[in-house]
């Protein structure tokens, strides 16, 4: 067991990282973060930010004998960046769960081979192959990159070939070498489960989340999805296969499809904390972050209980557009929590923070927290001190 007091390596120094620096510096740990920025989200917070290249394996080593174990908040690190790593410290999950999840073939080859249920796919590497894919799959259609896509950067929706250069173009709009083509799936929901493995085998899981997508960037996630109890089962039977398919040591979270007749499909996976978890901060006995910490040092899982209904909304660059948002506005709803990253530079679709709201019900939940988000925005017709709507006013006679 790794215990408090102890040094844990983060690769990546994003708002992920934060937060797990966050929930371990409050249990004792001290952080140290590794990335090619400086003044970043997770170094801010940590004790001691490395700023280096990911492929300057000399400088992973040194980080690494720094250190009692290594996590990362970032899927994407190079796989010898995890090898070069595992020679002076343990390094959970291991790189060999990195490099399954970092290329999207590889992660539905996976899950289709294990027999947890996917939306039929296709590997294409050229504008001949895309067509051959389309007539396999059929349309509509999305193809994907198979490295280095997230938040649906890399992908196009195909729908149909049917005139000349139609593959062509979107294949040559991809720019890569190497893609999947899936079928578009025609969901009623997507959900995600974010679920940890203990160093013994231990599991916990936060239940279902809901998930709401704007321009394919997660925008609100409301805890307890609306659904039913087994739909809820299945989904934490294939998160719980996955971890243990993967033999993941830490947290993971999967990405689902709830589709119109009822079934479940695996879109992806992210072997880290999640965006859909960032609620379980304020709204769980113990949140994801501190779970990566407790699964990672080898200690007892904690309980993942939902305390309260919990909707998150993040907050893009988009908000700064007409100048710092109104935090106070945010401040005056008494149940929501503001989180902010501490990135300097606000630009259209990057994540800068989020906002967390408890309530009675999921709905409730929902309805306050996108209240307060519009409230960051002054507009001549919410002024600024009108009244809250859903919030008792606290202390008033
Ligand atoms: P991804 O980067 O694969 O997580 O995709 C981002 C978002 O694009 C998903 O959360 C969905 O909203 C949408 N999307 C991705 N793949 C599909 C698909 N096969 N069918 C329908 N929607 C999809």
């Amino acid at each position: 067991m790794i215990l408090p007091g102890a040094i844990v390596g983060v690769l990546g120094s994003g708002q992920l990282g934060r937060m797990f620096a966050i929930a371990a510096r409050r249990m004792g740990y001290r952080v140290h973060t590794f990335s090619p920025e400086y003044d970043t989200p997770t170094g801010q917070v940590a004790d001691l930010e490395v700023r280096a290249a990911y492929d300057d394996l000399d400088k992973v080593r040194e980080f690494a004998r720094g250190v009692s174990v290594v996590t990362f908040e970032f899927e994407n690190v190079p796989a010898a960046t995890a090898e070069a790593a595992a020679e002076h410290a343990e390094v959970r999950p291991a790189g060999s769960v990195l490099h399954t999840t970092q290329n999207r073939l590889r992660e539905k080859g996976f899950l289709a081979g294990s027999g947890f249920p996917v939306a039929p796919f296709a590997t294409v590497r050229s504008a001949e192959e895309l067509r051959r894919a389309v007539e396999e799959i059929g349309c509509p259609a999305v193809l994907k990159t198979a490295d280095w896509g997230y938040d649906g950067k890399g992908q196009v929706r195909i729908g149909g070939i049917g005139e000349a250069h139609a593959a062509d173009i979107a294949w040559d709009s991809l720019r890569t070498r190497e893609a999947i083509l899936e079928a578009f799936v025609d969901f009623e929901r997507e959900v995600s489960v974010v679920a940890a493995r203990g160093t013994g085998g231990s599991f916990a899981h936060f239940g279902v989340l809901a998930n709401d997508h704007q321009n394919h960037i997660l925008d609100i996630t409301v805890a307890p999805a609306p659904v039913p109890p087994e739909v809820e089962k299945e989904a934490v039977e294939i998160a719980r296969g996955i971890l243990e398919g993967l033999d993941v040591v830490g947290v993971l979270c999967v990405e689902m499809f709830l589709t119109r007749d009822g079934r479940l499909l695996v879109n992806e996976l992210a072997p880290r904390p999640h965006n859909s978890g960032h609620l379980t901060f304020d709204a769980c006995v113990t949140s994801q972050f501190e779970q990566q910490l407790r699964a990672v040092c080898g200690l007892p899982l904690g309980s993942t209980e939902l305390l309260r209904p919990a909707a998150m909304a993040n907050l893009l660059g988009d908000l700064w557009s007409g100048g710092e948002p109104d935090w106070a506005a945010a401040c005056r709803f008494p149940e929501v929590k503001l989180h902010l990253y501490g990135k300097a530079v606000a630009r259209p679709g990057r994540k800068m923070g989020h906002l967390t709201a408890l309530a009675s019900t999921p709905e409730e939940a929902r309805t306050r927290v996108i209240a307060a988000r519009e409230r960051l925005i002054p507009s001549p017709l919410s002024p600024a001190l009108s009244p809250v709507p859903g919030e008792r006013e606290k202390g008033s006679a």
